[in-house]
């Protein structure tokens, strides 16, 4: 785990879902290849040819990037499957349920936060996929609102899911009866810097980088 920065006046927690809520090797793998499957299936090619496709496109990618990653989604759009229709095929293809099973030391964690913070996911999921996830883990209660790649149609590390989870926290607080809530008063949770934790930094918030759910359960620790 690597602690960033802990606000000083903690409201509000932002979790990552994909490999922070939990960890899974293989469902990881699938959420990926799935969407290459059904773009060499709509192509007619098999699916071995498309996934080399996609590992090329990245690797060009990188090399004229500095060493970038470019997401799935602006993959498979410079092979003209637009946004929408990838987003379209996660919604209709991942089955988390599959692979992911109830986690009882993940629920206790967020129970414990759950008393004294808001809660809410951002992911570059779509909210379907994203929400069916949460219940295949036992946390789904723990987050009424989600900010998904369908919420503003902008991946992370864009401006606009993290301004959205904002507002959405502030306004639920306010319906509470309790005081708005700010970027400062946010923690963001995640796997990844470059996509879960710098720019909320930049905006203000707290940062918290995990390896995996493991450390997840270990954050209550850093901040009550
Ligand atoms: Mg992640």
């Amino acid at each position: 785990m690597k602690i960033y920065k802990i606000p000083s006046d903690l409201r509000a927690f932002i979790f990552d879902i994909d490999s922070t809520l939990y960890t899974n090797q293989a469902y990881a793998f699938e959420q990926v290849d799935c969407q290459v499957r059904q773009f060499a299936k709509e192509r007619g090619i098999s699916a071995d040819e498309a996934r080399r496709m996609v590992a090329d496109y990245r690797k060009k990618f990188a090399a004229e990037h500095e060493g970038s990653k470019v997401s799935l989604g602006n993959t498979l759009l410079a092979f003209g499957v637009p946004i929408e229709q990838s987003v379209q095929w996660r919604r209709e293809l991942l089955e988390p349920a599959d692979f992911l099973g109830r986690d009882e030391t993940l629920i206790a964690e967020l129970g414990i936060l759950q008393e004294k913070y808001q809660l809410i996911c951002v992911t570059n999921n779509p909210v379907l996929p994203a929400r069916k996830t949460l219940e295949a883990i036992g946390v789904s209660d723990f987050f009424p609102e989600i900010v998904g790649l369908d919420t503003c149609f902008k991946s992370k590390p864009a401006l606009e899911p993290f301004e959205t989870a904002v507002e959405r926290l502030s306004k639920s607080a306010c319906e509470r009866g309790l005081e708005g809530i700010s970027a400062e008063n946010c923690l963001a949770v995640g796997d990844r810097y470059d996509m879960d934790i710098k720019l909320p930094l930049e905006m203000g918030m707290g940062g918290i980088l995990v390896s995996g759910v493991e450390e997840v359960y270990q954050i209550h620790k850093s901040v009550l």
